[in-house]
C-alpha cells in the first residue's frame, strides 16, 4: 500500500503517521526528516537544502526526487509506505508517478488533513520533540504525561526545530498554498485524494484516516 499524507506544516502529517505506522506496518518516510538528518550530519545534500529550509522555502525538486527514488529501493519499503512531506509540488508528484510505474506500483490513497491556517501557526509554534526518540509533543495540546519526561523512552531531553518560528511559519504556509496545493487537483482527477477533518482532536483524526485505509 502507498499512502501520502498532505496537508499544509502542522497539519499532524508526522503525529498521524507515526500512528498509522504502528499499526499499518508501513515505513513512515518523511523528507523533511530526512532532510534536518542531512542538514545536521553536513553532507553534500544537507550543505544544499539548509538555506531553503532555514527560509521556509521548497528545497529542489531534483534533491527531494533524488532521496525518495533511493529511499524507495530499500527492502523496508517492499511491502508499501507512507509519505509525509512527499510530493510538495506537481513536479514531484509526476516523478514519483513515474518512479512507482517501473515498479508497477501506484498510489493508493492520498489522504489531504484539511486544516484553517490560524490553527496552523499555534500548532507549530508549540511544536516539540523528544531529543532521543522523536516522539512529537506540544506545549498545550499534547503534553507527555510526567512534565518533561518523555513518554515513550523516559528522555528528559526536547529539541525544538529551528524553523518552528513565526515568522518562517508564514513563509511556510504561503508555499504551501502556491505550490503544494495544486496537488489536490493533480489527485482527484486520479480518483484517490480522500479529504478529512485535520481541524479534529489527534484521536478523531486517526479514525478518519485509519477509516479511509480499511476501504482500500
Ligand atoms: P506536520 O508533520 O504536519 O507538520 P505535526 O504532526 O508535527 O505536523 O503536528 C504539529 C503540532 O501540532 C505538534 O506539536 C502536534 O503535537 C500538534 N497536533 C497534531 N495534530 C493535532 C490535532 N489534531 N489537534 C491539535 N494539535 C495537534
Ligand atoms: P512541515 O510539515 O512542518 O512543513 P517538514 O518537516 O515536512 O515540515 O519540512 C521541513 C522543510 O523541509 C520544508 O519547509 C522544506 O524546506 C523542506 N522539505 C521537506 N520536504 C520537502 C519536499 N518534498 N520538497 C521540498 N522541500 C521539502
Ligand atoms: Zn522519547
Amino acid at each position: 500500500m502507498i499512502i501520502i499524507l498532505l496537508g499544509p506544516p502542522g497539519a499532524g502529517k508526522g503525529t498521524q503517521a507515526t500512528r498509522i505506522m504502528s499499526k499499518n506496518g508501513l515505513v513512515q518516510l518523511s523528507t523533511g526528516d530526512m532532510l534536518r538528518a542531512a542538514v545536521a550530519a553536513e553532507t553534500e545534500v544537507g550543505k544544499k537544502a539548509k538555506e531553503f529550509m532555514e527560509a521556509g522555502k521548497l528545497v529542489t525538486d531534483e534533491i527531494v526526487i533524488g532521496i525518495i527514488a533511493d529511499r524507495i529501493e530499500e527492502e523496508d519499503c517492499k511491502d508499501g509506505f507512507l509519505l509525509d512531506g512527499f510530493p510538495r509540488t506537481v513536479a514531484q508528484a509526476e516523478a514519483l508517478d513515474q518512479l512507482l510505474k517501473d515498479k508497477d506500483l501506484k498510489v493508493d490513497a492520498v489522504v489531504e488533513m484539511k486544516v484553517e491556517d490560524e490553527s496552523l501557526v499555534d500548532r507549530i509554534t508549540g511544536r516539540y520533540t523528544c531529543a532521543n526518540c522523536n516522539q512529537g509533543y506540544h506545549d498545550t495540546n499534547l503534553k507527555p504525561q510526567k512534565a518533561d519526561v518523555c513518554d515513550s523512552c523516559g528522555s528528559t531531553n526536547f529539541n525544538r526545530r529551528s524553523d518552528d518560528n513565526r515568522e518562517t511559519v508564514v513563509s511556510r504556509l504561503a508555499t504551501y498554498h502556491a505550490q503544494t496545493a495544486p496537488l489536490l487537483p493533480f489527485y482527484s482527477a486520479q480518483g484517490v485524494l480522500r479529504t478529512i477533518d485535520g481541524m479534529a482532536d489527534i484521536d478523531d483524526v486517526t479514525v478518519q484516516i485509519n477509516d479511509v485505509l480499511d476501504k482500500l
